[in-house]
């Protein structure tokens, strides 16, 4: 049987490279730590659910699938979250081309956008994110707010823009002032990135 494991990905910048905004013990702790323990957590599931087939036992389901979730979705959001922040002065300060026209199209202007993203990303009740996504069906561009890793996902969307504004993202830095990191994500966020996101999308 095969047994494909996730794994961590690397960073494409140095745990250093988003300060001032998010400090190398923040991103250490963050990626090393927390993102590990959910590439770990939904490893160990899967393990013992083919572990449980191949001994013909029966394992108990339901908390299984229900923690398979928690820790898959936290892999793929951090994974996406990673991706989607660069150092400060590199690339696009602001959304260009196809995502900039999608963005001013729905959202009426870049602010509006931006103020509606923080919205969501500051009212997020206790652990959670906010996404800018893209719905193929409805060809439109939606800002959803995800509660944990995987409450409140719409089926058959695409994440382009991830902020996770679980406390263990912010703490070390801003203590409860949620509201100030969410204001300097925007100072290292990857537009060539959520732009390509948003291309291989349509
Ligand atoms: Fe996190």
């Amino acid at each position: 049987m095969k047994n494909n494991k996730f794994t961590l990905p690397d960073l494409k910048y140095g745990y250093n490279d988003l300060e001032p905004y998010i400090s190398e013990e923040q991103l250490t702790i963050h990626h090393k730590k927390h993102h590990q323990g959910y590439v770990n957590g939904a490893n160990s599931i899967l393990n013992t659910l083919n572990a449980s087939r191949e001994e013909n036992s029966e394992p108990d389901i339901k908390p299984m699938l229900k923690e398979l979730s928690f820790h898959v979705s936290g892999h793929l959001l951090h994974s996406l979250f990673w991706h989607n922040m660069k150092p400060e002065g590199q690339g696009e300060k602001e959304p260009e081309g196809a995502l900039a026209d999608a963005i001013n199209e729905r959202f009426i202007s870049f602010e509006r956008f931006k103020k509606e993203f923080s919205k969501t990303a500051l009212s997020v009740e206790g652990s959670g994110w906010a996404a800018l996504s893209y719905y193929p069906d409805s060809q439109q561009l939606y800002i959803i707010q995800i509660e944990k890793h995987n409450q409140y996902l719409i089926p058959n969307c695409y994440l382009l823009l991830v902020i996770d504004v679980w406390e263990h993202a912010y703490y070390l830095d801003y203590k409860n002032e949620r509201g100030k990191f969410i204001e300097n994500f925007w100072n290292i966020v990857n537009w060539e990135e959520v732009n390509m996101r948003y291309q291989s999308s349509l």
